[in-house]
């Protein structure tokens, strides 16, 4: 069996927090014990205040996605929002699968009636009748949960015609994915859920004007949609007092690797790496890992000595890294860097999903220079140099983020931890 999300999750429960608070503490299979703590009250609040004064909330509050891009909620849903066309949509994208994140996962199943007052919020304040909630087909349990939490919302009128007497149609169906990673691209996303193949569109046009079934769409991680739910009941501004100027509320961290207490943990943003990783068990007395990886597969190293980097967007972004969904992968000496390279490059050569030329190809020869010079073999020196020119045409030229930063973690692994010794950055015509 399964362990419960709590075993992950060593602050669940904390009331101090904002996110993980009720993680633990309430039955997910309950809608009364969710309303006993404290559920239903911000889409009530939504409803009194009007869907225009709720984007003015979100707006204020400064919250910004949490599946990695960091694009400001606010005004994604005011370009939805006052899109003439209808029907306009909903989405819930919960197909986590970057690699290393597993915070979406604690929320949905530890929270689900949380995530589905939230998409309800969403669905209010876009004017939305409907929204969809795409799950990972790896999630069987927080699928259960979610599909019993609407099933119990729906008869209490918490979904469906008229909600709570609002006048408010909403309802949410479920979508699950099949295993490809691409299928958490917002757009591939849409393709899915309208049967065609799993294939990302190309942008502009955003989703806010041209999203689900061509029609203006608001997509949201589950992690930014559960941020919803405190703003609604503190307001734009309180919430706008936590974390940093640029890099407001709560932010969750999943912590992997060579840490005592691997987990989910919320903290403000602003908090240093160093303290994060106190919270995971790594003692100021502990020796300083060799690397952290910062946002995944598709971010950045930052080595043992950097750990005082505040986890911002911007602080992680001077750091060469990124915060992207909240990876936090401690890797210490004994880890072989090459490899696990090799394996970022293997998994990113897998899961293309080979519509565009630099990112289908240009993964596969990424691959085969990685394995070369984790084994000695071949020209370090134009094996390097390849892997700069293959890496800038998928950053440059492909259609999606899969491809735009599928040589990200390489780069940064080849540049600030030297993994394959130093570089003169020759071209490869020079290398040759
Ligand atoms: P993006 O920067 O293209 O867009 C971010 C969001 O903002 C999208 O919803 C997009 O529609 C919207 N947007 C951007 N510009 C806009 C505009 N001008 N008007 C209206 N809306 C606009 O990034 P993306 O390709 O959607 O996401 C890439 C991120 O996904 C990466 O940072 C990566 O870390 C992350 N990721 C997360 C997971 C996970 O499991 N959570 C998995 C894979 C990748
Ligand atoms: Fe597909 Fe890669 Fe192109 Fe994205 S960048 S559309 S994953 S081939």
């Amino acid at each position: 069996p399964e362990p419960p999300p709590s075993a992950a999750v060593p602050q669940a429960g904390d009331p101090d927090l904002l996110l993980l608070r009720r993680i633990g503490v309430v039955d997910p299979e309950s809608l009364d014990d969710y309303r006993a703590n404290g559920g239903y009250l911000a889409l009530r609040a939504a409803l009194a205040m009007g869907p225009s004064a709720v984007i003015r909330e979100v707006t204020d509050s400064g919250l910004v996605g949490r599946g990695g891009a960091a694009f400001p909620t606010g005004r994604k849903w005011e370009g939805t929002a006052r899109r003439p066309e209808t029907p306009r949509y909903v989405v819930c994208n919960a197909d986590e699968s970057e690699p290393g994140t597993f915070k979406d996962r604690v929320l949905m199943e530890g929270d689900p009636f949380a995530v589905i007052e939230a998409l309800t919020v969403a669905g209010y304040a876009n004017g939305a009748a409907r929204g969809y909630l795409y799950i990972r087909g790896e999630y069987p349990r927080a699928l259960s949960r979610l599909e019993n939490a609407i099933a119990r919302a729906r008869e209490r009128n918490l979904l469906g015609r008229d909600i709570l007497g609002s006048g408010f149609d909403f309802d949410i169906e479920i979508r699950r994915g099949a295993g490809a990673y691409i299928c958490g691209e917002e757009t591939a996303i849409f393709n899915s859920i309208e049967g065609l193949r799993g294939e990302p569109r190309s942008k502009p046009p955003f989703p806010v004007e041209r999203g689900l079934f061509g029609k203006p769409t608001a997509i949201n991680n589950v992690e930014t949609l559960a941020n919803v739910l405190p703003i609604m009941l503190m307001g734009g501004p309180a919430y706008a007092a936590i974390g940093t100027g640029r890099s407001t509320g709560p932010k969750l961290f999943c912590v992997s690797g060579a840490v005592p207490r691997p987990g989910v943990f919320e903290v403000p943003f602003g908090a240093t790496l160093r303290e994060l990783l106190g919270l995971a068990g790594l003692g100021d007395d502990a020796p300083p890992p060799r690397a952290v990886l910062l946002g995944g597969a598709a971010g950045g190293f930052v080595r043992g000595d950097e750990l005082d980097i505040p986890l911002t967007f911007e602080g992680a972004r001077e750091a060469g890294a990124t915060l992207g969904s909240g990876v936090v992968l401690v890797l210490d000496d004994a880890v072989d860097l090459g490899a696990i390279l090799v394996r970022i490059a293997a998994f990113f050569r897998d899961e293309s999903c080979g519509q565009c030329v630099p990112c289908r190809v240009g993964t596969v020869r990424q691959e085969e220079a990685l394995l070369r010079l984790s084994r000695g073999a071949g020209s370090r020196r134009t094996d390097l140099a390849l892997l700069r020119e293959v890496g800038a045409a998928m950053r440059d030229a492909s259609i999606c983020g899969l491809g735009q930063t599928a040589w990200n973690a390489v780069e940064s692994a080849i540049d600030r931890l030297g993994v394959f010794g130093p570089d003169d950055h020759p071209t490869l015509k020079e290398a040759r």
